[in-house]
């Protein structure tokens, strides 16, 4: 080639030659994506432009799906042990006789004993059929991974005002002005928080992180909070009182949608002392301003006071709102009484408390559109108060985790800005308050089903899952007096629990996608143990262990029978109305995922989707509802069932695309072409809420409807807030003895000081039972953007961002240990201590460190060589918490969880550090290699059909 001619260049090669449009499944934010199709193969995936979560946006895990569905840690074929129990050595089987093994251990159990079966999902998005199919079998041990992710923040959502964060509802993003973000990674809501954030950026509108951490979101907000972990309640309540102190609360607003109004019984010696004055329909009361007489709170016409006292029967009874006030207008709420506590200066939380006010009352915004609400009352505009929250683990996982949620919600709707232009709006087919949720079941009846629902909201002490004598009905011991309002159960608690036989033994854990051995546990170093731990008979303490994954995880491992799952592009599924839908919220929406390849593991017997093996294991069970008369199965897989399951009449896991002629939206019965209906929409179906219903939902006439119509309600069911939750009264009126329903003496304080009503702060359990001075520091995990949840496999690109994972320090913990680039250090807490590298990192509180979740790998997992830095450098807090807290006085450990939720206290941990030695660079602890029942992934990977 001479100097003056150019090389010929293709720049635009054609990439593809189709485009499958799907759904992502690298996290748990279910953005639409395409999928680029060269030969029939996997070429590359971007995201959907058209598609309502993320609009073509597409991150680094989604790209690297790829990378992903080729991974070499695929798992292959049905298997069974032949090794030790975590030694990694299995036999491939065929899916006949890993059904015929399952059936062997299932079908005796669900004969006798349901109970006798756990089955607890991680965190998959089918969970409308895996409860479904828990409730056919009859046991009841199921829940999801809930337990120890964010139900403080679900369920305290839901009993307060019918929906919390992230599926249950989202910020305003065209329209709010100041939005405040607490505890939240770069993990959760990924791509649509990023969207969003990039919308106030380019308004100017003022964003403030709230986080001991300043990473990720926190670092492109306009102002962070480097707050102390577990003080964000006090810094809430501090919020509230100044709010209160300046009088700038929405009281229209409080009157209207909220309880503020209520009539509270004030006598401590009343067996009603603290709940509601009723009618003889049983309607709460509020004062009438009028007359001011009481009368039921949804009387037509009435405007209802905050303040006042009313007496019946020598009892007096007051506004919710007036207990409210006095309670946070006390000095120990002030700025000047917890800045300390919360490591932050008084002038900070004054300023923005102040500023919340400003921009929720001086710069109000009105939308000119028409509504009418449930009680029959116009309105010609919309007003909002364009201050909006997002919140998410960091100020849920501690034990004061439920009250500090409340604390938030309570801030939200002080200010009026919930379900508001420029506020928090939620999602379809949220609204939807605790009192529409079922309640708990626990019936079991050998050979059917259980008697309801496994999960729901408690409404009072008679709710509570116990057997006669007294002792849990779950192994969880979800819904009892240690944990009342467990709503998703204690996933982190089943192994625990099952090992100890406390409170019964078990026969077989049914587990899937759930890393329990790794990091989705506690002490991880104590579950494998338990795990493999034989009883004196010589047999496994646990006797059988089925589990389910795509990948070569930690946890195969330690099972008995593995059901190998598909990747995300080879399986069909529904991201349901039913379960955890894509809606926004100006629609109601939902997707699927369908194979744009068929499962293919050459020279084995395959691998085939969870949900379908499971809809086949339950023909086998004979379990009611998959199974027709003659005993024939109802359904031959997952995208049958998707498309002919009816939960209620006319109502499936798809709402869109239903009936003969395929326009049903919400209701109509099954359409044969329901799914390649929802493949020709780009694998989503949308439906828009009409405008006269955008904003006000739970209180909207339009909105309520429109819910109706589409199968979202049965029945309309406006509702007001619950600033005051009644049924956490329920409890606390039994702690000081009153009614039928009594908690053991020795939990009779824990539920009296932790169930108010109205949200308290209290210190993290933690700190109650470790000495502070000895261990000064507060320890934390947050999972990286590129890495976020464990059912990915750790893949070539991914590693490529993080490869190893250091303890990140403050600057003055770096000084005070004279720490040197590339050091090494013991971190100890009560209950282990591990050997790692440390870093500097100075945005951060400084009474904290914190480290990335999940990216030390152990020895042998994932197909990763067994020198792999995750393996060798890598790390996990996990070995420093303990998932029971130390024994006390009379004996007893409880769990280290939230008292009113069951949720893990992941974040309550303490831990002291001292320089280590820097030879050898491996971390500690380091648990010996497992085999890989799938081998090692190459060395080096190129695209080739597959990687
Ligand atoms: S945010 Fe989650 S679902 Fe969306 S593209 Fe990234 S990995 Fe996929």
């Amino acid at each position: 080639m001479n100097r003056h001619s150019q090389p010929e260049l293709d720049t635009s090669p054609e990439v593809s030659d189709e485009i499958r449009k799907t759904t992502c499944y690298m996290c748990a934010c279910r953005c639409g994506i395409n999928v680029h199709m060269k030969d029939g193969k996997v070429k590359y995936i971007e995201g959907n432009r058209d598609h309502p979560v993320n609009k073509g946006v597409l991150c680094a895990k989604g790209s690297a799906g790829i990378m992903t569905h080729y991974a070499p840690s695929r798992l292959r074929a049905p298997m069974k042990r032949v090794g030790e129990r975590g030694s990694g050595e299995f036999q491939e089987i065929s899916w006949d006789e890993a059904f015929d093994i399952a059936e062997s251990w299932l079908a005796p159990i669900r004969e006798t004993n349901p109970e006798k079966l756990a089955f607890f999902t991680g965190r998959d998005q089918s969970q409308s059929l895996t409860s479904w199919w828990a409730q056919a079998f009859g046991t009841p041990n199921y829940a999801a991974h809930g337990g120890f992710c964010s139900v403080n923040m679900a369920a305290a959502g839901i009993y307060t005002m019918g929906g919390a964060f992230w599926e249950f509802g989202a910020p305003d993003w065209d329209r709010t002005k100041l939005f405040m973000i607490f505890g939240v990674a770069e993990d959760h809501d990924s791509n649509p928080i990023k969207i969003g954030l990039g919308k106030l950026k380019e308004r100017g509108a003022k964003v403030i992180g709230v986080n001991p951490i300043r990473s990720g979101y926190n670092a492109i907000a306009d102002e962070w909070v480097g707050i102390t972990p577990g003080t964000d309640g006090l810094f809430i309540l501090a919020l509230i009182h100044e709010l209160l102190k300046a009088g700038k609360i929405d009281l229209d607003y409080l009157i209207r949608y909220t309880n503020a109004p209520f009539l509270v019984n004030e006598d401590p010696n009343s067996p009603e002392h603290g709940l509601f004055m009723r009618d003889d329909d049983g309607k709460p009361l509020v004062l009438d301003r009028a007359t001011g007489r009481p009368v039921a709170f949804d009387t037509k016409g009435t405007k209802s006071d905050l303040v006042g006292s009313h007496r019946h029967a020598g009892v007096s009874h007051r506004p919710v709102f007036q207990l409210l006030a006095e309670k946070y207008l006390t000095p120990d709420h002030a700025p000047e009484a917890v800045a300390d506590a919360c490591g932050l200066k008084v002038d900070q939380i004054k300023r923005i408390a102040a500023e919340l006010a400003h921009v929720a009352f001086e710069q109000e915004i009105t939308i000119d559109q028409p509504w009418t609400d449930w009680k029959g009352e116009k309105h010609q505009t919309m007003t909002g108060r364009p201050v909006s929250f997002h919140a998410m683990r960091g100020i849920s996982a501690h034990s004061n985790g439920f009250q500090t949620c409340r604390a938030l919600h309570i801030l939200q709707i002080l200010l009026g800005s919930v379900e508001v232009p420029g506020g928090f709006r939620f999602k379809p087919p949220y609204p939807k308050p605790a009192s529409a949720h079922p309640k708990p079941h626990c019936g079991v009846r050998p050979g059917r089903a259980l008697n309801g629902p496994h999960l729901g909201f408690v409404q009072g002490p008679e709710d509570l899952l116990l057997k006669e004598d007294g002792s849990p009905a779950r192994i969880d011991k979800a819904f009892t007096w240690e944990n009342p309002m467990s709503s998703h159960g204690l996933m982190h608690m089943v192994i625990s629990n099952a090992h100890a036989g406390d409170p019964y033994k078990i026969d077989t854990l049914f587990m899937y996608m759930a890393n329990m051995s790794w990091n989705s546990s506690m002490n991880t170093a104590g579950v494998m143990e338990m795990l493999t731990d034989r009883g004196e008979d010589g047999e496994y303490v646990i006797p059988r262990i089925i589990y389910s994954d795509s990948y070569s995880s930690e946890m195969v491992a330690f099972a008995d029978l593995i059901l190998p799952d598909t990747t995300y592009l080879e399986r069909h599924d529904c991201i349901s109305l039913l379960d955890r839908p894509i809606c926004e919220a100006e629609a109601a929406a939902d997707s699927i995922r369908w194979p744009v390849v068929e499962p293919d593991r050459p020279g084995h017997e395959g691998v085939r989707g969870f949900q379908t093996a499971l809809i086949q294991l339950g023909v086998r069970l004979g379990l009611p509802g998959m199974v027709n008369d003659d005993g024939s199965a109802k359904y031959a897989d997952y995208a049958d069932y998707i498309q002919n399951h009816q939960r209620r009449p006319g109502v499936g896991p798809l709402a869109g695309f239903r009936g003969k002629d395929g326009k049903g939206k919400g209701r109509g019965q099954p359409n044969p072409n329901q799914i390649q209906a929802y493949i020709e929409n780009g694998g989503f179906w949308i439906d828009h809420i009409p405008d006269e219903a955008l904003f006000y939902k739970p209180w909207n006439a339009a909105y309520q409807d429109w819910a109706v119509a589409r199968g979202i309600y049965d029945a309309v069911q406006p509702y007001v807030f619950q600033l005051y939750v009644e049924p956490m009264q329920r409890f606390r009126l039994a702690a000081e003895g009153h009614g039928d329903h009594q908690p053991p003496e020795h939990l009779r304080e824990q539920v009296r000081s932790t169930m108010d009503p109205l949200p308290v702060w209290y210190p993290p359990f933690e700190e109650t039972v470790v000495d502070r001075e000895e261990f000064p520091l507060h320890a934390l995990t947050q999972r990286p953007m590129a890495m976020y949840h464990s059912w990915g496999t750790q893949n070539a690109w991914l590693r490529q961002i993080h490869g190893t994972n250091p303890l990140f320090v403050s600057g003055d913990v770096w000084a005070l240990h004279n720490f040197e680039p590339g050091d090494w250090a013991l971190v100890t807490s009560r209950h282990g201590q591990i050997r790692v590298p440390v870093a500097r990192m100075d945005a951060l509180n400084a009474r904290t460190v914190w480290t990335w979740n999940a990216i030390g790998k152990r020895a042998g997992a994932w197909a990763l060589d067994e020198n792999a830095p995750e393996a060798k450098k890598g790390f996990l807090l996990n070995h420093l918490i303990d998932e029971l807290l130390p024994e006390r006085a009379d004996g007893q450990r409880w769990s280290n969880s939230d008292p009113i939720t069951g949720q893990a206290a992941w974040f309550d941990l303490r831990v002291k550090i001292e320089k280590a030695d820097s030879l050898p660079e491996t971390s500690q602890p380091h648990a010996p290699a497992q085999k890989s029942p799938v081998g090692r992934g190459p060395r080096d990977v190129a695209y080739g059909g597959e990687f």
